[in-house]
């Protein structure tokens, strides 16, 4: 595709596909955008009921200036489209059974405070630790989140700087070598979770999430992040268009090259490109019907519960994260054991404490997570052991120890559960993963699925799955990777 036009289809409208299909309709391509589900978005989802509103996965947004770009490309601008507002803090922190808290602020001033209620010594070092991640993030993510790495050979030229900058050891390495007092490194360590990362293992290129957050924010956007959803799909339908409620069940190939999709219900669509923006696993064994797999291991996944409160906790925080007795035996579980951990580590996300407008008069719509291993554990049966999970997350919010929201069981009027089993079926997450291939080194930049297929002409991938990576900046960078790939032939 050297000409910039010609006909794409794009399969999924999760964030990846949506934005890949803006970038491609403002080449001049034609766009057609195949969604399996009855709405758009994928994990970015919604549920409405009763005058509650949950978003369903993610709520917490950095980046917005990726956002900017992209609705100027589309034709649109950002602030006509949506309310953006800067939350302070981002998130409380609370630990199970300790007094104090953390208020991880965007300003350096009140953070340096905020550390120094557990140890003087770090409060001291966050200026070297914010040091060393801007050079972490400024040429381990802004440069090689920028470009495409499609080759093994790709990588070698990152190596050096990243060895130099001590970004291949692992997060908790890294951190522990500017902060000492446990809570503190947990507080700078926890990131790579929020796109699926054990942040024991994952390199410490990860560690750049946080200063990203403190460099450019942490935002909230009004109504819910599904309204980013809506947003980005009115851009693609000025000019292209999205079909709902039927999936692609087939990628047609011949002599290398791509012919189109076929979908569920048998129908032939054409197409010269088409970008996959379904699970890459899935991708690869139905949609290709191929047998070797790049890469295998799949990320954590998910318990969400969403909570309609007749009443507000104002003690929360729009986010809050509390962190269970031994946090790392927690995260071995999940990651590496397959087991659902002792003491859950959770966040909660109370949106009525920046846009009441999310519930009903005095209440809250609260959604929280749980990490959870997918469904490769043999050790956890969601039909069996559903209800224990769910009474250890009530209990850990509920308990003097943990949250202490008083009261809150008899004050719950709407209740609604996602398990790994829903990212499967609804998603089509192999193993009901919640973020796509786990980002350890071997399975990022060379080591992931690259945004171009190596084999086969005109077919491209976005999202999760792909290069950078999960989380909604990692998402959108990859689809600007992916649409210059197309464009540029
Ligand atoms: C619970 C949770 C919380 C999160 N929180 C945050 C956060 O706060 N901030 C952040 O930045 N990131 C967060 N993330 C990560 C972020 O949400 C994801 O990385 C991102 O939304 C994934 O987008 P995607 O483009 O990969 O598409 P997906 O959301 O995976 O969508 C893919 C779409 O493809 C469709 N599809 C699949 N197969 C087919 C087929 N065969 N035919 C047609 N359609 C198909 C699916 O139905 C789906 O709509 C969170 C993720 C989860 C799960």
């Amino acid at each position: 595709m050297t000409s910039g036009r010609g006909r794409a289809v794009v399969i999924g409208a999760g964030l990846g596909g949506l934005a890949v299909a803006i970038r491609l309709l403002a080449a001049g391509m034609e766009v057609q955008v195949v969604e399996a589900q009855p709405t758009p978005g994928g994990r970015a989802g919604r549920i409405s009921e009763r005058g509650h509103t949950f978003d369903t996965g993610p709520s917490l947004l950095t980046l917005p200036r990726l956002l900017e770009e992209l609705f100027e490309l589309g034709g649109a601008g950002l602030a006509g489209e949506l309310t953006l507002r800067r939350l302070e803090p981002f998130y409380r922190i609370h630990w199970r059974g300790e007094r104090r808290s953390l208020d991880f602020s965007g300003d350096r001033e009140v953070l340096a405070g905020q550390i120094a209620k557990f140890s003087q010594e770090d409060a001291h070092r966050l200026p070297a630790f914010l040091e060393a991640s801007r050079r972490i993030y400024e040429e381990g993510i802004l440069a090689a989140g920028g470009r495409p790495f499609l080759h093994r050979r790709d990588l070698a030229p990152l190596v050096p700087s990243m060895l130099r900058l001590g970004a291949v050891r692992s997060v908790e390495h890294f951190v522990h070598r500017f902060f000492r007092e446990p809570h503190v490194r947990q507080a700078f360590a926890f990131h790579p979770l929020f796109i699926g990362g054990d942040p024991f293992r994952v390199p410490a290129v990860y560690a750049a999430l946080a200063y990203l957050q403190i460099d450019e924010g942490v935002w909230y956007v009004e109504g819910g992040m599904h309204e980013l959803v809506l947003a980005l799909s009115r851009v693609v339908e000025r000019r292209g268009e999205i079909r709902l409620g039927e999936g692609v069940r087939r990628i047609q190939t011949e002599g290398g090259r791509v012919r189109g999709v076929v979908t569920s219900g048998g129908e032939f669509l054409p197409a010269e490109v088409v970008v996959s923006n379904a699970d890459v696993v899935a991708t690869q064994r139905e949609l290709l019907g191929r047998r070797e797999l790049v890469p295998s291991r799949l990320s954590m996944s998910c318990y969400l519960l969403h909570l309609g409160l007749e009443t507000r906790y104002p003690q929360l925080a729009h986010h809050t994260l509390l962190v269970g007795e031994d946090y790392p035996a927690f995260v071995r579980d999940v990651t590496r054991r397959g087991r659902l951990g002792q003491s859950p580590s959770l966040y909660l996300h109370s949106p009525t404490a920046s846009d009441p407008q999310m519930a009903p008069p005095g209440g809250d719509s609260l959604t929280v997570l749980l990490p959870v291993p997918n469904l490769s554990s043999r050790q956890v049966e969601w039909a069996r052991d559903g209800a224990g999970v769910r009474e250890s997350v009530l209990v850990a919010l509920e308990s003097p120890t943990g949250l202490g929201l008083e009261g809150l069981r008899e004050r719950i009027r709407l209740e609604r559960a996602w398990t790994p089993l829903d990212f499967q079926q609804a998603l089509g997450a192999v193993e009901g993963n919640a973020f796509g291939p786990e980002p350890v080194l071997l399975q990022s930049a060379s080591f992931r699925q690259p945004n171009r297929d190596r084999r086969i002409e005109g077919l491209y991938y976005v999202g999760a799955g792909t290069h950078p990576g999960a989380g909604i900046p990692g998402v959108l960078m990859g689809a600007a990777i992916t649409a210059r790939l197309v464009v540029d032939g």
